[in-house]
């Protein structure tokens, strides 16, 4: 008989506690909520739908612990016990491994004795990590608390620019990524430096479906030749710092190795550069490695996330991945590291980023975050890093794409950590469709009207391709997106969008072109422009 680990299929890992009913929606109501909201996708009214995979940011659904943490919020303008916990919830999962201290637990627990309050949690010092505390945390601040992630890419590059601009004003600036998120490249772009996507080669290798649970190609990695070849055909000082995107959400989900975040982190040594994260969806990631790296079977997903975090001077998070919390986003950086170092110019960079904190987003201990937000996300950074729930996730998603592949669609293989994606260029490979037909807008309007079900295009629309340079236009994917948000959906979902999809595979020279009717010209356009079918 087998065990209960080598059924293949993974061990429930919760269940409902709350649900929802969904909306009898008429497929004239949704053509007429279309209508009258310029068929974009993020003036969709929700509630209208019946299935969104949209976005996997801040929808997943929250645990019961998470529920009963959020009583436990403080709502004090200065200084909430909330600001505690989560600072040293960030150094339990980013740097403890398997030895985390559980600071959290003082206030769930209520624990009254106002000395042990003090000693371990309010006045505790720290430093040398990305977390300083107690008089650290004044003199030298490197935690920035924001809503959002694209919140802490906004303080970062601002605050940067102006300084590399000062060192030496004529010189370019490109910051390269395995791949850039959409604000990322936005906000770099914002600030006058140059976004660089340095893409795997393998991202669109054909893999076989039935070989998901056995391999990984790790299709998220960065180029490591393209990497050097930036550096030195650029120069060291035109490149401020090296990202990583973990998972590489713009490169289909695809997880990044640690043998790849290794050698990027020795040519950010050889080099003097700052190596930074992306650092949503680290838990996914660090359960790809689990999965799939040699020598990393029998380690724990807490040690993981550390190994990868000890090659790091530091990382933007949205914590809104991951299954973290609805809402939050944050920027750290290694206490005295090569970042501390290289941009402290005039100035502390801590102090100068903090000023930039407290001007835009409130003081340092809530960062524009409530109380009680801030208690959820301390107790998501436990619960996300359980492997029974890991292994769940993964298993959904990679079922989805699973039974889309069995059935021809070209969704791009293996599954990532997140989403599911469909591969456009092959969609349309059997009819004259230019990326400026928008045709995957297309494809998302008529899942929407005829099945109420969302999701998102990731292509020339969104990335822009009509404004961009012929080497530009190159970096651009032509994807769809299904994201699948935590804890939400359950196998009648699933099967439900498999059989839409599926449907409009099938029909697919029916799928119209989309023109732009209004916005053409704005900045993350795909957010706010007014579009149009073109129904032949
Ligand atoms: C979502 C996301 C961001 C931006 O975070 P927000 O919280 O949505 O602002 C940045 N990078 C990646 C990889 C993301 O997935």
């Amino acid at each position: 008989m087998k065990s209960q680990n080598d059924l293949g299929v993974p061990i429930p890992a919760n269940k409902p506690l709350v649900v929802r009913t969904i909306k009898k929606v008429t497929k004239e109501q949704r053509e007429y909520a279309l209508k009258k909201t310029e068929y974009n996708m993020f003036s969709f009214p929700a509630d209208l739908l019946f299935v969104d995979f949209l976005s996997d940011s801040g929808s997943g659904t929250m645990t019961d612990l998470q529920w009963a943490a959020l009583f436990h919020g403080d709502e004090s303008y200065a200084r909430n016990k909330g600001y505690y916990v989560l600072l040293d919830a960030i150094r339990d999962t980013f740097e403890r491994s398997d030895n985390p201290k559980r600071a959290i637990n003082l206030i769930l627990s209520g624990e009254t004795n106002v000395k042990r309050l003090m000693d371990e949690l309010y006045l505790t010092s720290f430093e040398g990590g990305f977390v300083n505390g107690g008089v650290h945390q004044l003199t030298r601040p490197n935690a920035f608390i924001v809503p959002q992630g694209r919140c802490a890419e906004h303080l970062l590059f601002s605050t940067i620019a102006p300084i590399l601009r000062e060192k030496d004003s004529n010189r370019e600036y490109y910051i390269p990524n395995n791949g850039h998120f959409d604000t990322t490249e936005a906000n770099i772009m914002a600030n006058g430096i140059t976004p660089v996507n340095l893409f795997s080669a393998n991202l669109l290798d054909e893999f076989p479906y039935d070989q998901m649970d056995n391999n990984n190609p790790f299709k998220g990695n960065m180029d490591i030749e393209g990497l050097e070849r930036l550096i030195q055909e650029k120069g060291v000082d035109s490149v401020p710092l090296i990202y990583i995107t973990i998972t590489n959400n713009t490169a289909a989900g695809q997880p990044v190795a640690m043998k790849n975040i290794r050698e990027v982190h020795k040519i950010a040594v050889k080099y003097d550069i700052p190596l930074f994260f992306d650092a949503c969806r680290f838990a996914e990631n660090a359960n790809f490695i689990k999965e799939f790296e040699k020598g990393y079977q029998d380690r724990s997903i807490p040690s993981i996330v550390q190994e990868m975090f000890s090659y790091i001077e530091g990382f933007t998070i949205s914590f809104k991945k991951d299954g973290l919390a609805n809402i939050g986003g944050g920027f750290f950086f290694r206490d005295k590291g090569t970042f501390h170092k290289k941009f402290s110019i005039k100035e502390d960079i801590g102090i100068k980023l903090k000023e930039k904190q407290i001007l835009t987003f409130g003081n340092d201990s809530y960062g524009a975050m409530s109380g009680r937000d801030i208690m959820a996300l301390a107790t998501g950074l436990y619960e996300v890093v359980q492997e029974p729930y890991l292994n769940e996730r993964k298993f959904q998603v990679r079922n989805f794409a699973r039974k889309l592949a069995q059935n021809n669609v070209p969704v791009i293989l293996p599954a990532g950590g997140h989403a599911v994606y469909l591969n456009m260029d092959k969609f349309f490979e059997d009819s004259d469709t230019k990326p400026d037909d928008f045709r995957g807008v297309g494809f998302t309007i008529e899942l929407i009207r005829h099945y109420g079900i969302r999701a998102a295009e990731l292509g020339p629309f969104a990335f822009e391709w009509d404004k961009k340079s012929p080497d530009q236009r190159k970096e651009v994917l032509n994807l769809v997106r299904f994201a699948v948000p935590r804890n939400v959906y359950g196998p009648s979902h699933i099967d439900y969008a498999v059989a839409a999809i599926i449907e409009l595979y099938n029909n697919r020279e029916k799928i119209p072109k989309v023109k732009i009717s209004r916005g053409a010209e704005l900045r993350l356009r795909h957010f706010q422009t007014g579009l149009q079918p073109v129904y032949k």
